[in-house]
């Protein structure tokens, strides 16, 4: 096997921290794949009850193994993590992935630097606009609870000099915007999320190719709020 191949993903839900590790280590695979973690940044993290899993800070996604990934409560104690001579730190997303778990019920947390992500954030700064708008576009019924012709909208909060003072912005978007499963960051990407590790891949695959059709229609100068005639 190629040393980055796949590892084998079944579509279960996790019931033990062992599978919590080896679905964030194949998601970051994939998401690596999809150019949406490259050069260390974005993540994943998985909850599974009251137990939350994430990756170190600053490591390549794609290669990161089970026994890396952090344990942490769900108020973002460290339980358990790598062996200290590995000189790891947890995740600078921390607060952010346990925002989303703690206003949500978030079961996964997906954070990408996707080019889609953060252009569809520059549309909305040269419209001086909080929102990236999504209608009558077939990939919205991905997302739960969110039907085709909805008008949704998808906040964008500031980007910050480091990723944790994200928290209170994040936080307050989450909490304003309701039937909404994403954040944007400005020029720096989105956080998504979902009810468990699939939910959470869907809304991620979802929103990013509706953010891409959205930056496309923009491209071509089509109205992305235009109804179909
Ligand atoms: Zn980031």
């Amino acid at each position: 096997m190629h040393e980055h191949a796949p590892r084998p993903l079944r579509p279960e839900p996790v019931h033990t921290a062992d599978d919590a590790r080896a679905v964030i280590a194949a998601l970051c695979q994939r998401f690596y794949a999809a150019g949406w973690v490259s050069g260390t940044g974005g993540g994943v993290s998985l909850r599974l009850g009251d137990r939350v899993f994430m990756a170190p800070s600053g490591v390549q996604k794609e290669m990161i193994q089970p026994d890396w990934i952090y344990e942490l409560n769900r108020k973002g104690d460290i339980v358990a993590g790598p062996d200290p001579a590995l000189g790891f730190t947890v995740s600078q997303c921390r607060p952010l992935f346990l925002a989303a778990m703690r206003l949500r019920d978030a079961g996964c947390v997906v954070h990408s630097h996707s080019r889609a992500a953060v252009v569809a954030t520059l549309l909305a700064e040269k419209a001086r606009a909080r929102h990236v708008t999504l209608t009558h576009l077939e990939m919205l019924k991905g997302l739960k609870g969110v039907g085709y012709a909805d008008i949704h909208r998808v906040p964008v909060i500031d980007n910050t000099a480091h990723e944790c003072d994200l928290a209170d912005s994040l936080t307050a978007a989450i909490a304003d915007n309701p039937g909404v499963h994403a954040v944007l960051v400005k020029r720096h990407g989105a956080y998504v999320w979902g009810d468990d590790w699939l939910a959470a891949k869907r809304h991620a695959e979802c929103y990013d190719e509706l953010f891409s059709q959205a930056v496309e229609m923009h491209r071509l100068g089509l109205d992305p709020l235009s109804a179909p005639r």
